[in-house]
Order: C-alpha cells, then structure tokens, then sequence
C-alpha cells in the first residue's frame, strides 16, 4: 500500500438507524480508523462519557469554540447544538490516518464542502417503522422528542442522493452492515485519484 493523507468518512442517516454502534464496530476493527467526537450542547445520557461520547459543552463553550473558528460545522438538532472540531480531522489526515464522523446530515454535507475528498455513507434501516421502535426502546428521549426525531429523519431521508453509498442495517443482522461498511471504506483506499503520480513513479522507477 502507497501511504498517503488519510480519508474522511462520514456516516449519516436517520437517528436510531444504528449508526452509533455501526461506527464503534468499525473503530474497533480498523485500525488507521479514528472516530472524530463532536461537541455538543446536550445532555449525557446514562452512561455517556465526557471526551469520549461527546465533548458536553454549556452554551457558552460551544459558542466561544464556533466564534474562535474551532468548529469545522455547526448544527441545531432537538433544541441541541451539535458541531465537528475542525483540529482533529486535520490532524489525523495529515498523519496518514482515517477519520470517521457522524454528523446528521446537514453536517456531512457541510463536512464535504471543506473536504471535496469525503466519502459520505448513508444508513437506514430495512424500514422505517423499526426506527420508532428502536427509539423507544433505548428509553432515552421523551415521547415528544421522539416524534421530532422521526419527523427530521424523514426529512433527512430527502438528501440521499447527494451521498456516495447506501448501507442497509437490516434489523438483527448488523453484522453484515459492519462487513459493508468495512468493504466500502478499504476499497476506497485503493480508488486512482488517491495516489500521486509521484507515488506511482515511484513504483515504476524502482
Ligand atoms: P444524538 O443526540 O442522538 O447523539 O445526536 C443527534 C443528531 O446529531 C444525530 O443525527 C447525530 O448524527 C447528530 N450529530 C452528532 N454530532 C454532530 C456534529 O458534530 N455535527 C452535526 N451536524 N450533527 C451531529
């Protein structure tokens, strides 16, 4: 493999589509992957970590980091504000490493806008209707902003077109989604545009 500047994939969809445990799979199992954590103004949930999850900002942070240019994109989402730093992704493309983010999908347009070179995936779920049933079983948000979530999903679903690939988290086989997600992100590596021609000369000259 030739090094170069890592990739950008960003994963999106619906909430309550499994994207969360899609991505945590995936970071477990690739290594040069590394999970880009947000900002947020929202609240833990149960076992949520600081640094981890989330970075939870009051709304003063969070609007000190966005008016300091720290924040790559910004979005309001259930009353929440949600944002991508702009450092770590930097960062790591710059060290040859693979980034990977979840914003809702606003977010990964906005995200492929600073980098043309993104790979945008979007994930759904076999049907819609398991995406209330999901919600309401995790038992984390109220009726009402269960109904806001799926409300915002069937308007995110409108955007699908604009994404690079379609993954279907078929319910009780997220193993297969995982297998997707990972053939879709290594074959990316390998696309021509990737390489410099330098790179390429130099296979050739030696
Ligand atoms: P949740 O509250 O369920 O963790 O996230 C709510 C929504 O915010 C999800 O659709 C999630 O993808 C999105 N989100 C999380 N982090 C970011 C971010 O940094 N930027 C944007 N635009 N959306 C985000």
């Amino acid at each position: 493999m030739i090094a170069g500047p890592g990739l950008v994939f960003v994963v999106s969809g619906p909430s309550g589509a499994g994207k969360d445990t899609l991505v945590e799979a995936l970071v477990e199992r690739m290594p040069r992957l590394r999970y880009s954590i947000s900002a947020t103004t929202r609240e833990p949930r149960a076992g949520e970590r600081d640094g981890e999850h989330y970075f939870f900002l009051t709304r003063e942070e969070f609007e000190r980091r966005l008016a300091a240019r720290e924040l790559l994109e910004t979005r309001e989402y259930g009353g929440n504000l949600y944002g991508t730093p702009r450092d770590y992704i930097e960062r790591s493309v710059a060290e040859g490493d693979d980034v990977i983010l979840k914003p809702e999908v606003n977010g990964a347009l906005a995200v492929k806008a600073a980098y043309s070179d993104a790979v945008l995936i979007f994930v759904v779920p076999d049907r819609f209707s398991h995406l209330r049933e999901r919600l309401l079983a995790r038992r984390t948000e109220t009726n009402e902003e269960i109904a806001g979530r799926l409300e915002i999903g069937h308007r995110e679903m409108t955007f699908v077109r604009k994404f690079d690939y379609l993954v279907v988290n078929e319910q009780n086989r997220q193993e297969e989604a995982v297998r997707d997600l990972q053939a879709i992100l290594h074959a990316e590596r390998f696309r021509i545009h990737r390489y410099t021609d330098d790179s390429i000369e130099k296979v050739q000259s030696s």
